[in-house]
């Protein structure tokens, strides 16, 4: 089915700034709470917020296979589960009422009312009920760095790396949407030289995390797989994940299972969940990878993503510094490697899953995804604009992630993913 939404000659007869990330090429998916206290499922062009439900109500879906409710609900993951086809033809439909050309609604100012929003009259939710979250560490980059820092410089890769994309369960319980503060964790940290008791107490090396999260519609049963080359079709879309960790906690757990306690204390996500579909205008070849793939990673084509990322770090009360810029093509395994090797066992995944890509560094020190990177484990602190320095994240810092793909016609972002970082409860 062609993606008519994606016609980047197409104008709405919504007012869309130049520099939004929301044309109407975009049309992501959303739950957000209205004025009048609804919580409804909708879409976003420019600076106004679209309610799906009131769209859906006044007839403006007809000929596309859809239950009453399926917008009228507090997550998008039944919505989700109904499969590419449908979201293709609500995207497309979308895309056809805003159009300049079509003055159903636009004439319409009884429905216009019921419909649309200004995007400070509503509030945004948590946009899926997150069954299971997955977390990679997919940037050979980061992968690196990070081994010279918590392991050995000579032995920075560990051998599997190059050969499997590398894993692990994280929990869906503390993923929260953009603006949700965040408090500083406790834990326990190694003990300090020369003794046996660890350290405890409120983290004092909490870090971001840039990454990104895709999200699925149910793809296999339970002892089946998914092939590569049907992966990205199970993929609804993607959103700016801010994967919180706490290195101390994290350097004394993580051996021999893995992150546990440094991670699980809070991701944030962006709200507006962009489609594999809106995204199509900006693949790019595939990474080159050091071994050939074993036969089930092994795909040729354009299977990454040219997106620009970027975080900022805001004091209170001062002004914000850029402290990174990334891109999602740095990632070394693409989001259908993941899906293909996450399946590979049999494991189902299910409408609302959430997979992070880990953080995304590239190539140069400034495009560094963590504190951790950027500050070399606090040897190299950054100064920030009004002075201050950072080695990681202080209490009252705003954490902000943005990320957007553009080429000569169109722009397609996803808005901001921010966290503020609240004095830990002791
Ligand atoms: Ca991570």
């Amino acid at each position: 089915m062609e993606i008519t939404a994606n016609d980047p000659n197409r104008k709405s007869w919504l007012t869309v700034a130049v520099t939004s990330d929301f044309p109407i090429q975009n049309i992501p998916f959303g739950v957000f709470l209205t004025k009048d206290d609804i919580i409804t499922i909708g879409t976003r062009i420019g600076d106004y917020a679209i309610d799906l439900a009131a769209l859906h109500q006044l007839g403006y879906f007809e000929g596309i296979p859809l239950t009453d409710d399926i917008f009228l609900q507090d997550t998008l993951n039944d919505f989700i589960a109904d499969g590419r086809k449908t979201w293709r033809l609500v995207r497309n439909r979308i895309a056809e009422i805003f159009d300049e050309n079509n003055a159903s609604l636009k004439d319409n100012a009884t429905h216009r009312e019921k419909i649309i929003f200004t995007i400070d009259e509503i509030e945004m939710q948590l946009p899926v009920n997150v069954g299971d979250y997955t977390d990679f560490y997919a940037s050979k980059e980061h992968a690196t760095n990070v081994g010279c820092l918590f392991r050995d410089p000579e032995n920075a890769l560990l051998p599997n790396w190059l050969h499997i994309p590398i894993g692990y369960h994280g929990r869906s319980s503390s993923i929260i949407p953009s603006g949700t503060p965040v408090r500083r964790p406790v834990g326990q940290s190694r003990p300090a030289e020369g003794t046996n008791t660890p350290g405890f107490g409120p983290s004092k090396l909490v870090d971001f995390e840039l990454e990104m999260a895709f999200i699925t519609t149910r793809a296999n049963d339970l002892g089946e797989r998914i092939s590569i080359e049907e992966a990205e079709n199970y993929i609804f879309g993607l959103v700016l994940f801010n994967d919180w960790s706490a290195r101390d906690i994290q350097a004394w757990e993580y051996v021999p299972l893995g992150p546990f306690l440094g991670k699980s204390f809070a991701s944030t996500i962006s709200p507006w969940i962009v489609t594999l579909d809106a995204l199509e205008p900006f693949r790019v070849n595939n990474p080159e990878q050091v071994h050939e793939p074993l036969p089930y990673l092994k795909k040729e084509g354009k299977d990454s993503y040219d997106i620009n990322l970027q975080v900022g770090i805001q004091p209170e009360g001062a002004e914000e510094t850029i402290v990174c810029n990334s891109n999602f093509k740095y990632m070394y395994w693409t989001m259908a490697q993941q899906l293909a090797h996450h399946t590979v066992n049999g494991c189902p995944v299910n409408a609302g899953d959430m997979m992070g890509s880990g953080t995304i560094s590239g190539p140069t020190k400034d495009s560094y995804g963590s504190m951790l990177e950027l500050s070399w484990r606090g040897q190299n602190p950054l100064t920030l604009k009004d002075g201050s320095q950072r080695k990681f994240i202080n209490d009252n810092d705003t954490v902000i992630l943005r990320g957007y793909a553009q080429n000569e016609s169109v722009r397609i972002g996803f808005g901001e993913c921010t966290g503020k970082v609240l004095p830990a409860k002791e």
